[in-house]
């Protein structure tokens, strides 16, 4: 590495904060900081930021954990981004916001994911660009404002993501990289380039939109003021960088055949790494862009950690308060209690399916079911049964991205759940796949620092990621609780199966009422 810049600068644009990092050649953290924002929700569907708001973050939070490690603008060799996914602002000629910034959580454009689905060809649409039919793609959420608010629409100079919203700030040029243009429902795969069918559907031309490049690309020249505001020299070069979930595999070392990343947050996801791009035939997964030689291929679930959330706050409030008294963190608590039912708790199953799901099902309707409750049954298995139903949700989506890329034999695990030492063993034992946790937290971040060092020249390829991300707790799978999840899961299957129509007429109940 170029011996007197031995620093890079990762900023990670998430949905609630934008995360900012100084790592070393070595792959240690010097110091991080995270500036908050807030996701509105004006009407239940809308779930939009201030574009602005998010700039500023980004440039107070370069310019705090710069301060914070003590480094001088010399020595940062680069400032590397990692972003949310899926985001769309329009602007005007002069780069100034004409909307909030309508994030990947929006749901205005459901009816035209159905349409889409329906009438408009939506699975060669995905098979093309990789981005589900989803009312978090930019894609629909463009057919949403071609009929909602025609005059912006129209008066839109161009149609960009939070990124790029950030670069044209700093550097006035309109650039996306490869990995988020792949998540926008608008981008071909195969020829990296914005496609001809999603365009003419969107109803506009390349021209509104920015122009892709590869995740290497960089940007120079910041104005003066900035550079100090930042703490940075005027020529650091800024790289473009990623989409903070490909990151995540890659900083998390999920990064070779084989080895799959699962994080639970408040949602969850799979995921794996490819060397060509893969769409499923079944449109049940994603597939997004890392660099033009990686694709990292998987499935989101709505229902992940916010079912024990809703375990905790609604079913299990007595039991949290207890637990808040005796000072103890009430998922530690929650997760005691379930420790002491058996795996498969009794034959109770529970599909945590409360938000409607997406991968593999895509079905908005789809609602909670507790299947086989019996008088045996008491709250203790009705937690476990929650826990065990969201890792039975991962374990469906791992399976469809088994099909198309061979299977696991390693789950990296990370996010909220990860925290959960009987969480991680059940998702090695409902998979039958050894489970290991990384040491680094900031798995997008310390991804978009490894992208930064590939497009400095300062490394030929990611393999230095295996030396960076240590591995400290393993989880083998018990072979006789695997058997029991086994049988489960088939049943679990099933039942969905048969449910189908009815998740539809209970769902329009509830719209009704
Ligand atoms: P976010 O989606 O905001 O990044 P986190 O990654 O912090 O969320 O995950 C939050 C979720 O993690 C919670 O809803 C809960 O399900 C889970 N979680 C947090 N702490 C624990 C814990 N100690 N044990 C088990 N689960 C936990």
């Amino acid at each position: 590495m170029n011996g007197s810049k031995p620093y890079v600068v990762a900023a990670d644009i998430g949905t609630t904060s934008t995360k900012t990092l100084v790592i070393d050649r070595e792959g240690r953290v010097l110091a991080s900081h995270a500036i908050e924002y807030p996701l509105h929700t004006p009407k239940p569907d809308r779930a939009e930021q201030d574009p602005r708001q998010l700039y500023e973050a980004v440039v107070e939070g370069i310019g705090a954990v710069v301060r914070k490690a003590a480094v001088l603008p010399s020595q940062v060799l680069c400032v590397s981004f990692s972003s949310a996914m899926h985001s769309l602002i329009a602007v005007d000629a002069a780069g100034e916001p004409l909307t909030p910034c309508i994030t990947w959580a929006d749901n205005r454009s459901a009816a035209y994911a159905d349409l889409v689905n329906r009438e408009r060809n939506g699975r060669a649409i995905y098979m093309a660009t990789g981005t589900p039919i989803h009312p978090m793609s930019p894609l629909l959420k463009l057919m949403w404002m071609k009929e909602h608010d025609p005059a912006i629409f129209l008066a839109a100079y161009k149609f960009i993501g939070i990124k790029e919203f950030v670069f044209a700030k700093l550097f006035g040029e309109y650039a996306i990289d490869y990995s988020l243009a792949s998540c926008t429902g608008l981008f071909n795969l195969q020829a990296l380039d914005w496609d001809a069918n999603a365009l003419a559907l969107a109803g506009i031309d390349a021209e509104r939109l920015s122009r892709p490049v590869p995740t290497t690309h960089r940007m120079a020249g910041l104005r003066p003021d900035l550079a100090a505001a930042m703490g940075l020299a005027a020529d650091t070069p800024f790289v473009l960088g990623a989409s903070d979930g490909v990151l995540a595999s890659l900083g998390s070392g999920a990064f070779e055949p084989g080895v799959f990343a699962v994080s639970i947050g408040t949602s969850g996801a799979v995921r794996g790494v490819v060397d060509k791009p893969l769409t499923d035939p079944q449109g049940r997964l994603f597939c997004y862009a890392l660099t033009d030689k990686f694709w990292v291929i998987g499935g989101a679930i709505n229902n992940g950690g916010i079912m024990f959330r809703w375990v905790r706050d609604q079913l299990a409030t007595l039991e949290a308060e207890e637990a808040r008294r005796m000072g103890v963190d009430p998922y530690d608590h929650l997760a005691q209690i379930a420790a002491g039912v058996d795996a498969g708790s009794n034959g109770l199953i529970f599909m945590p399916l409360l938000a409607g799901e997406r991968a593999p099902y895509w079905n908005a309707n789809a609602r909670g079911v507790f299947f086989g409750l019996s008088l045996v049954h008491e709250k203790r298995h009705m937690i476990r049964a929650v826990l065990e139903g969201v890792v039975y949700r991962i374990h469906s989506v791992a399976a469809a991205l088994a099909e198309l890329s061979g299977s696991a034999r390693e789950i990296r695990a990370s996010g909220g759940f990860a925290r959960s030492v009987l969480w991680r063993q059940m998702m090695a034992d409902v998979t039958g796949t050894p489970v290991t946790v990384p040491d680094a937290i900031e798995s997008s971040g310390l991804g978009a620092a490894q992208l930064g060092l590939l497009a400095m020249g300062e490394i030929a390829d990611f393999a230095g990621v295996h030396d960076w991300v240590r591995t400290g707790t393993r989880h083998e799978p018990d072979t006789a609780n695997h058997a029991v999840y086994t049988e489960l899961t088939a049943i679990y299957a099933n039942v969905y199966q048969q449910l189908r129509g009815d998740f539809d007429a209970i769902a329009a109940f509830q719209q009704r009422h």
